[in-house]
């Protein structure tokens, strides 16, 4: 495949042209389509593979610029991932304009974080802890989300964020699609699939 033949705006078509990005990578063909389609996916690759890139062009592709409330959140098990992401969905998004990504992990202050979602943010990115802070200070508002992606979902789960995260996604409107990344598929993994995703597509690379 080429990236030119999904079904994405050319926005997004340019920004990938203006990464260098020559050709899509496995994970990026396979889950690309889908999660455009509006299916949940689970995306079983390693980090390195392009999953980035495979979640953030459906995540980007549903944003609507005008609505500057919370449309996708995505959950990442560090400060370090979730400022990668951040930087990743920067790039894709450049030729996009009034986007407004928020990435929020602990350390960070969180008065200034109140202030940027007080303005108006169109897609979270942050540490379950951060999101859940927010959540209790009723700083964020999770009603208008519309993805959900959880990234290094494995992880997740080894750090001990499964209640944090089971907690966010009650939070988000039922009616959502969901994407899960993560480098192993275990029982657990399988267990949040089936509790939160709808007739989800699994794919390996
Ligand atoms: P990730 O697995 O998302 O951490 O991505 C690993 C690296 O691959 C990042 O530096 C991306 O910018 C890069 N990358 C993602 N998609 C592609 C692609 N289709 N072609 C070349 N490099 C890519």
């Amino acid at each position: 495949t080429d990236f030119n033949d999904f079904e994405m705006n050319d926005n997004l078509k340019r920004a990938v042209k203006k990464m260098g990005f020559e050709e899509p990578s496995p994970i990026q063909s396979l889950a690309i389509p889908e999660a455009l389609n509006g299916r949940d996916v689970v995306g079983q690759s390693q980090t390195g593979t392009g999953k980035t890139v495979a979640f953030g062009i459906p995540v980007l592709e549903k944003i609507y610029i005008p609505d500057k409330s919370p449309q996708a959140i995505i959950i990442c098990p560090t400060r370090e991932l979730s400022i990668q992401v951040a930087t990743e969905l920067g790039k894709l998004s450049q030729c996009m304009e009034k986007l407004h990504i928020l990435p929020v992990y602990g350390g960070q202050p969180i008065g200034r974080q109140i202030r940027v979602l007080k303005k108006g943010v169109h897609i979270i990115i942050g540490t379950p802890g951060r999101i859940m802070d927010h959540i209790r200070r009723k700083t964020l508002d999770l009603s208008g989300i519309e993805t959900v992606v959880l990234d290094e979902a494995d992880e997740m789960l080894d750090m001990g964020f499964r209640e944090d995260i089971e907690t966010i996604l009650r939070y988000t409107p039922k009616k959502r699609q969901t994407l899960l990344f993560s480098a192993t598929f275990p029982k657990a993994i399988k267990k949040l699939t089936k509790k939160y995703q709808r007739n989800p597509e699994h794919l390996k690379v």
